[in-house]
Formats: C-alpha cells, structure tokens, sequence
C-alpha cells in the first residue's frame, strides 16, 4: 500500500500513459500504477546504485518487469524522445533539485510530457521555473502524511500566455484560492518559526539587519494571505 503522499500523487496520473518516474527508488509509484492498470508503461529511474537495485528487485519480486523497466541514469536522460513517455513524476526531492533535473533534461522535454511534482522544499522556485517554461499548472494539492505536510503540483504544457504573480508563485494558484486547513496549517506553523527565528536574532549583539528584513517581508506574505 502506497502511502497517503505517493497515493496522491498516483491519483493524478492519467490512464493509459507511459511513464518516467524520475528518483524512483523503491519503484512503488510505479508499481502501484502497472499492478492497478493506470499506466500502459513505465520506466522508472535511479541515479544511485543502491536504490536503482532495490528498484530492479521490486520490479521482479512483483513479476512486473514486462510493464516497468528499471534504468540508471542521472535525471531526464534514463529517457530519448523514442521511450514516447508523455507523462512524468518527480517527487520527494528538494524543489531546487527538480528544476535542475529539469534544466538538465529541456531536450528531453520536446513531446511536453505532463509533468507531476512533489517538492518537499521550495515549491515557489519550480512553479517559477514552470512558468518560465510555459507549464501552466492545472491541479495542485496540498496533503498531511504523518504530520507532514506536502504540495503536489500538475502542470501541463500551453502556447497560451499566462503569468503568476509574486503571492501565486509562492503558495501556488490553486492551494491559494481552496485555502484548505492542510495548507492555514502550513503557513501558521511556517510563520510561527518565522518569528521565532527573528526573535532569536534581535537577541544577538549584532543582530543580521537584512536578513531580519527578508524574513520579516516573508512573514508579511503569509499575514496577508492567512
Ligand atoms: N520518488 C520517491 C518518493 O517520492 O518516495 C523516492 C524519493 S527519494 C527521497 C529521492 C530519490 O531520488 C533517491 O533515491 C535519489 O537517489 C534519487 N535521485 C536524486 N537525484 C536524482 C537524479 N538526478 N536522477 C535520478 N534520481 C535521482
């Protein structure tokens, strides 16, 4: 059973799609998804040894491998445009290493595969990077596992024009309009540690002015918008 994070994000990937799980470990995503019928395919992706064999022993021990092929490859590149993969997951990683993943991989990109992210940090830096490359989300979500808290973003590519602003970058367009208690719970608890930091600081006897400035201005943001 997939736990309540990856469970969300499988609910988002639509039926009959080959996949690139990027990061895969285990492969549970994955496997889940071929044992369910969701996906017509998948590959499912390690940059590391260790998990790239827990991943090729998951794929046997489940009698997948005719659904599910396990590659070692560094980000994007366990894929060429011939895998006709049209739908990818990128999760559990910070939100810095999935835009460089990204980056890294734009050639591989040319089909415009959906993309599905879940950043553990920094969700503000690849809705930045998605607008920039006209990705233009259509779901987000934002889901309590264990008394941790995660955002899932879809994004799917557009020639329209659109653009995101300061305050949607940073909470992301959907989470900001459905507010859901996940997401109050969040941003009270981010902003509770915001002011914490900044009293700790005032303590010092050479408190860092312009760092006390930006995060006060970042908690100025989350004011605004709880
Ligand atoms: N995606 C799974 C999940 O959401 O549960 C596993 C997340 S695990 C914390 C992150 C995995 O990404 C690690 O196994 C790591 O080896 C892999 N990884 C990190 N950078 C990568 C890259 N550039 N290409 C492929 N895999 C990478």
């Amino acid at each position: 059973q997939l736990s309540k994070r990856l469970a969300t994000i499988a609910k988002y990937v639509p039926n009959g799609c080959r996949l690139l799980d990027v990061g895969s470990d285990h492969a549970y995503l994955p496997a889940y998804l071929a044992i369910h019928h969701v996906i017509q395919h998948g590959i499912a992706s390690e940059v590391a040894k260790g998990p790239y064999t827990n991943m090729v022993n998951e794929i046997k021990s489940t009698g997948l491998e005719k659904m599910l092929t396990p590659r070692l490859a560094n980000g994007l590149h366990a894929i060429t445009l011939s895998d006709h993969v049209n739908v990818i997951t990128i999760s559990g990683m910070g939100g810095e290493l999935i835009k460089d993943i990204l980056d890294q991989g734009q050639a591989k990109l040319a089909n415009h595969p959906l993309l599905i992210l879940q950043p553990n940090v920094d969700a503000y830096i690849l809705r930045k990077w998605l607008m920039m490359h006209h990705y233009q989300l259509i779901h987000e979500t934002i889901v309590d596992d264990h008394h941790e808290i995660y955002e899932i973003m879809v994004a799917k590519w557009t020639t329209q024009s659109f653009k995101y602003n300061h305050q949607q970058l940073f909470f992301g367009p959907f989470l900001l309009k459905q507010k859901s208690p996940v997401f109050i719970k969040k941003w009270h608890d981010e902003r509770r540690h915001l002011e914490f930091v900044i009293k700790q600081m005032n303590r010092s006897s050479k408190p860092p002015l312009k760092r006390i400035k930006a995060i006060q201005h970042r908690c100025q943001l989350i004011k605004e918008v709880l």
